[in-house]
């Protein structure tokens, strides 16, 4: 079912216009109007899904397998020497459209365009203290 005022329904659709990618009875991949770097593309289920908390395992078994496609075509067209795939869920981790999509953004250089960076923590935490928080999650698995 098509969720009312989502921009993304409305792509696949066809009531907004898109620079189609890939199309198959399960997702929909598409040019990202903002072209972080040449060739950002987002891949979307075509049933929609406000992100990854609320996504069955079906539908996130089917977005993911064609991921390696959609990647691999880019590499061959563009020639990227890496790419990064991003999903952002919730607002507070920048999600800006509430229907899971998955970016996958090829890079090309420092100056690309692309700015994500993370500092690592690795020499704060002991052994038993992962532990502790490996079991926290995993307490919590469905
Ligand atoms: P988010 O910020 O939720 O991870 O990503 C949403 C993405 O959707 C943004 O990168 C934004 O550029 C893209 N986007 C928003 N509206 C449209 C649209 O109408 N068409 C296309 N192709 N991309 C869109
Ligand atoms: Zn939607």
């Amino acid at each position: 079912m098509p969720h009312e005022d989502c921009i993304f329904c409305k792509i696949i659709n066809g009531d907004i216009p898109s620079a189609k990618v890939y199309e198959d009875e399960d997702v929909y991949a598409f040019l990202d109007i903002s072209q972080v770097t040449k060739g950002h593309t987002l891949i979307i289920p075509k049933t929609h899904v406000k992100n990854i908390y609320e996504t069955p395992n079906d539908i996130a078994g089917k977005l993911f397998e064609r991921v390696p496609v959609i990647a691999n075509a880019i590499k061959k067209a563009f020639n990227p020497k890496g790419m990064n795939l991003i999903n952002n869920n919730e607002s507070f981790a920048d999600q800006s459209v509430f229907h899971l999509h998955i970016h996958l953004i090829p890079r090309y250089d420092e100056t690309d365009g692309y700015k994500l960076r993370w500092e690592t923590h690795s020499d704060e935490y002991t052994q038993e203290q992962l532990q502790d928080i490996s079991k926290s999650i995993s307490n919590h698995l469905d």
